[in-house]
């Protein structure tokens, strides 16, 4: 009797939508969370079976809350599924493609390399910004866009949750360098130098992920001013020994601000001047918080002073000229940039 109930529930349309449910987004059409979580799941298993490396790329819709205040959030469903079809047509075969969460897609690629991981990405981020979606003149670059971060399991994630959580840190990378952007995840301490003491940049790297969850601008500001420290020592043919200085001082610069309070760091009105002030302690207060690590004394300066300016008005020794170190004023050059 039972197999006849389940094959005549096999048949039975009741069954055919309560499957469809289960493993595709009602709005999209395309795969939901749950499926790529049973993917992930599925996935790891055989990559530590086949040591094959599996990678998974999010992607978030630049600027998706203007197009649903400028078109309505009818009209914002209408691009979700849009976007869905073209992911679609541009994996193809080669992944999978599921809607992740409201606007968050996820593409999982097995058994690829890197570089095709990535040059999918690439190819999605073109795709998409090159096809017109109604309504797309009313977002700030007149495109509809997506930020793309990618991760790969085990090579460089060694969980699952780590997995996500990767290409998620990538994501907010690509976004915070302008968005419309693919970002493989890296550690950033593994652009600085590798051969400081790994435990010494750990305990840096915990205080600078506690001003992480105090004001994410400032970490990611801190990785940013690292990235564009290393093109700019690569393009001033720097000695060895001074880009790692810079790179290391870029990391650290603001680690003051561990001290400040996050209503402060975090205020969007205009600041008193006596909030002004506690906030121009944080060089000192970053030097002062570094200084009992014998592997940062060289980077002091560089912490110190980050904002002084050439013609004396910065803080906090009003230095001028040539009296400012010359790593803390190439510092302070990337930095506003
Ligand atoms: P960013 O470029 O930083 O990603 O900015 P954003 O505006 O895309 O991001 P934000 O997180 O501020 O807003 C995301 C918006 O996505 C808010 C929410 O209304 C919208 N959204 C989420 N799910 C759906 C959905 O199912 N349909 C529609 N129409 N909108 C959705
Ligand atoms: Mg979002
Ligand atoms: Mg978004």
């Amino acid at each position: 009797l039972s197999t006849y109930i389940a094959i005549a529930l096999d048949n039975s349309s009741l069954y055919k939508k309560v499957h469809y449910n289960a493993n595709y987004d009602s709005l999209t059409g395309i795969y939901n969370r749950r499926k790529i979580i049973e993917n992930i799941n599925k996935l790891k298993e055989r990559s530590d079976y086949e040591c094959e490396n599996y990678y998974i790329a999010m992607m978030d819709i630049d600027n998706f809350k203007n197009y649903n205040d400028v078109n309505g959030h009818q009209r914002g469903d209408w691009l979700l599924t849009r976007l869905g079809e073209v992911l679609r047509n541009t994996v193809g075969d080669l992944g999978i493609v599921t809607r992740y969460g409201g606007e968050e897609f996820a593409v999982i690629l097995y058994n690829q390399s890197e570089d095709i991981a990535l040059n999918l990405g690439e190819l999605i981020r073109q795709n998409i910004q090159n096809t017109y979606f109604i309504g797309q003149e009313h977002q700030p670059n007149k495109h509809i866009t997506l930020s793309i971060g990618v991760s790969t399991y085990p090579k460089v994630a060694k969980t699952k949750k780590e997995l996500i959580e990767l290409a998620d840190n990538a994501l907010y990378r690509a976004k915070s360098f302008d968005k419309n952007r693919v970002e493989r995840y890296y550690n950033i301490l593994d652009e600085i130098d590798p051969s400081i003491d790994k435990k010494s940049l750990e305990s840096v790297a915990n205080m600078l992920n506690n001003i992480n969850m105090k004001d994410k601008y400032t970490y990611g500001h801190s990785e940013r001013v690292v990235i564009y420290a290393k093109k700019f020592a690569t393009y001033l043919q720097m000695k060895d020994k001074d880009k790692k200085e810079l790179l290391l001082g870029a990391y650290l610069h603001d680690i003051g601000k561990l001290e400040i309070s996050k209503e402060l760091l975090t205020k969007r009105e205009k600041l008193s001047e006596s909030e002004f002030n506690i906030l121009r302690q944080h060089p000192t207060l970053g030097s002062d918080l570094v200084s009992s690590i014998k592997e940062f004394a060289d980077v002091i300066p560089l912490i110190k002073y980050h904002h002084e300016k050439y013609d004396g008005t910065g803080y906090p020794s009003k230095l001028k000229g040539d009296d400012i170190p010359y790593l803390a004023r190439i510092l302070t050059i990337i930095d506003s940039f």
